[in-house]
């Protein structure tokens, strides 16, 4: 009898029926998540957590291909058609795309061996060329024009049938109603595929729009978590005046159905001179796309986009690569749900789930406290984010967040990470609201909420030990009076054990009070010595930003130290005087009457000179005149060589005001290329349009 291969069996059967169990667990997961992605435009969970579901589920379906039904997720693409659109029937359906993804080597060279093995090329035969695009995050169109004239948009839908919006293309700026070639070069029916998505600044713009329409009390509107759920929410609206107020952009990526080319057959045999065929006629194609050859390449194009991805004015979520040559492409063919000649290879994700363990409130300089969701470690946006802020409370309520709930978290760029929403059918029983405290949780002083303001403040001042530790980091801080070697652990030490009270008491440190501290070695403790005695010599703006004054940053410190010449003369100023310099409105003026008139903020300042803290200091200095004083400029789109930050330094250092958006009264609009809906409203009003050159004449020339 042979026991092992009947107790081997019995295991096979109970690994097939758990993994069917789980199999169709995933179904219903999947095929929910999809539906709320696809079709409703309102995601439950990140697309990080989708794609490990649907990971799994292939990675089942390939142990036992059996579970591996029609039905199941991974030979699907898309979502349903809503009812309440017309349904197109796509003559050459709209596909997916393979995801690579990175294991023990690069995504790029596992798809460069498939198609090479697919070929049956040898390892001696020549590197293939491949176009490498961005993967824009938007959401699929296909563009049908017949005689060059758009006659329907659809959206990809299920891929076989997507949805007629038609009404609501027509209001993209960016797409051609009419093909700008000669009849003569275009076939019968041409099939413009590509992607319709949001910028990152026309998102912020409607959202503080939605906000505003929420604040006043419209029903039915929402603020969006991201540009692809703002831009499939706007291309699916059945009021075509919602959706052109919506501002969205289009990037061509391809073809679909194209039938009686003039000359019988396409006037290009590579994908990359269809797409420059497809510039040629109107349709944006955006700049980075390029040639390339092998895998090298690929890994090369993949590595610079990863460091230009935070820089693009719109989301990506990865690069696609695709097999030049049509001819190989149709070699290639297809599978269930994807061509064999393209796939996408993704970048780290930018949103992931994670739980909220804490919600605690911290209390910063000005005695603001801030909601701060403390997180179980996640790793996103290339970081491990273990905190996201939740602003104050209005934000936290807008948001629900709860304790023990589950969240995405969002990490972009080096933006701050922030928490985009709560995973609803994950909380707990009994989690309870969010309140802000009414005491402030360092030093129990009242807690209070000035009328028109979002933030509470501690009314404790200097007497609360958390705006101490903050009033002493911000005076230590580089930027400030630059004590070396001065940080959080230190501080919170010296406060704690009651050293230190004030900023002068700083000065009065002396070896045998530091070395008593914990892990201070006698070196360290010289250290901090020597930083305390090269900190006293400064500078007057240094100083004055130095002193933590609400709403007085570097910037304003520097104009009233040029203003003023001297300590004194600022700190005996009026508020007329105040609002003599330049950039200085009435908030401020009256935030640095308020800090001065308390007693102790002079004795402060009196007890620093005493204490040796010195600056030069001159007569009020004339200001330079400056040549775009007076004027607004908006920037909008790359720049060919300036970076946004670069372009909006120049600006204001010749006095111009750098705004968001574009108005009457904007003096210049600065275009670089995908430009979006701010270009378009240039022209619409009137506003003169610079390009680069344009901007560097203007900087150069002005008197
Ligand atoms: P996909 O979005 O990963 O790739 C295919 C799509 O890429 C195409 O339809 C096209 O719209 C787009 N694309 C962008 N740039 C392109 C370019 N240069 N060339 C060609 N195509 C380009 O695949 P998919 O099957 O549409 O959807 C899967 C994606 O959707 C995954 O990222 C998944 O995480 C996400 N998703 C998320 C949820 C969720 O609940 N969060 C649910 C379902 C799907």
């Amino acid at each position: 009898m042979d026991l092992f291969s009947d107790a081997g069996e019995e295991k096979g059967a109970s690994d097939l029926a758990n993994d069917t169990d789980r199999a169709q667990q995933l179904h219903q997961l999947l095929h929910r998540y999809a539906h709320a992605y696809y079709t409703l435009d309102a995601p439950e969970v990140p697309d990080a957590e989708y794609d490990r579901l649907f990971r799994e589920l292939q990675a089942l379906e390939q142990k036992h291909p059996s579970l591996q039904t029609p039905q199941s997720p991974t030979q699907r693409v898309g979502g349903a058609v809503l009812p309440e659109f017309q349904t197109v029937r796509h003559q050459l359906p709209m596909l997916s795309i393979r995801t690579e993804t990175d294991n023990e080597s690069s995504g790029a060279s596992a798809f460069d061996a498939r198609v090479r093995r697919e070929l049956s090329l040898s390892d001696t035969a020549p590197a293939i060329e491949y176009v490498a695009e961005l993967k824009f995050d938007g959401l699929a169109m296909s563009l049908r024009y017949e005689k060059g004239v758009l006659v329907q948009a659809a959206t990809r839908g299920d891929g076989e049938s997507g949805e007629d919006v038609t009404h609501n293309i027509r209001t993209i700026g960016q797409i051609p109603l009419q093909i700008s070639a000669g009849a003569s070069s275009l076939p019968d029916v041409l099939e413009v595929r590509g992607e319709v998505y949001m910028r990152r600044d026309d998102l912020d713009a409607l959202n503080e729009r939605q906000l505003n329409k929420i604040a006043e009390g419209a029903k039915g509107e929402k603020t969006f978590v991201n540009p692809r759920n703002a831009a499939a929410g706007a291309v699916r609206q059945l009021d075509s005046n919602i959706a052109a107020q919506r501002p969205l952009s289009f990037f061509a990526y391809g073809l679909g159905e194209v039938l009686g080319w003039p000359q019988q057959s396409a006037p290009f045999q590579t994908h990359f001179d269809l797409l420059q065929t497809l510039k040629g006629w109107g349709f944006p194609v955006a700049s980075q796309t390029q040639c390339v050859n092998g895998a090298e390449g690929l890994i090369a194009f993949h590595e610079r986009i990863a460091t230009e991805r935070d820089a693009l004015p719109y989301d990506i979520d990865g690069v696609v690569y695709k097999v030049n040559d049509l001819a190989l492409q149709d070699k290639l063919g297809f599978v269930t749900r994807e061509p064999r000649w393209a796939v996408a290879h993704k970048f780290p994700a930018q949103e992931e789930l994670t739980t909220v363990q804490a919600i605690d409130v911290q209390v910063g300089r000005t005695g603001k406290l801030t909601p701060v969701a403390k997180l179980a470690p996640v790793f996103v946006g290339g970081v491990t984010v273990t905190n996201a802020t939740l602003h104050n409370e209005d934000e936290a309520r807008r948001k629900d967040v709860r304790v023990g709930d589950t969240v995405i978290v969002r990490r972009a760029g080096d933006v701050i990470p922030e928490v985009v929403g709560v995973v609803m059918d994950k909380r707990l029983s009994g989690a309870e609201i969010f309140t802000m405290p009414r005491i402030c949780p360092v030093c129990g002083s009242a807690a209070l909420r000035d009328e028109g303001e979002a933030d509470y403040r501690c009314s404790g001042g200097l007497f609360c030990s958390a705006q101490r530790k903050q009033a002493f980091l911000h005076f230590a801080q580089r930027r400030a009076v630059e004590v070396d070697g001065l940080g959080e652990k230190l501080i919170d030490q010296l406060v704690d054990s009651g050293v230190v009270s004030t900023l002068p008491d700083l000065y009065k440190l002396g070896l045998t009070a530091l070395v008593q501290l914990d892990r201070m070695a006698e070196k360290s403790a010289i250290n901090i010595l020597n930083a305390l005695e090269a900190s006293k010599k400064t500078t007057l703006p240094r100083f004055i930003y130095g002193l933590g004054i609400r709403h007085v940053g570097e910037a304003t410190a520097k104009e009233f130290a040029r203003h003023f010449g001297t300590l004194d003369a600022f700190m005996n100023a009026t508020e007329e005087e105040l609002l003599q310099v330049s950039d200085v409105g009435p908030v401020v003026a009256q935030s640095v009457r308020t800090f001065f008139e308390q007693a102790h903020h002079q004795e402060i300042v009196e007890q620093l000179r005493a204490c040796g803290v010195t600056w030069q200091e001159g007569p009020p200095a004339e200001r330079a005149p400056q040549p775009l004083t007076g004027k607004t400029v908006v920037l909008t789109g790359t720049l060919p060589n300036l970076g946004r930050e670069e372009a909006k330094a120049m600006l204001e250092a010749a006095g111009a005001k750098v705004a968001g958006s574009v108005s009457q009264k904007t003096s210049y609009v600065v275009a670089g290329s995908e430009a979006g809906s701010k270009l378009d409203k240039a022209l619409a009003l009137g506003v003169p349009v610079l390009d680069e050159a344009g901007l560097l004449f203007l900087l150069n020339s002005a008197p």
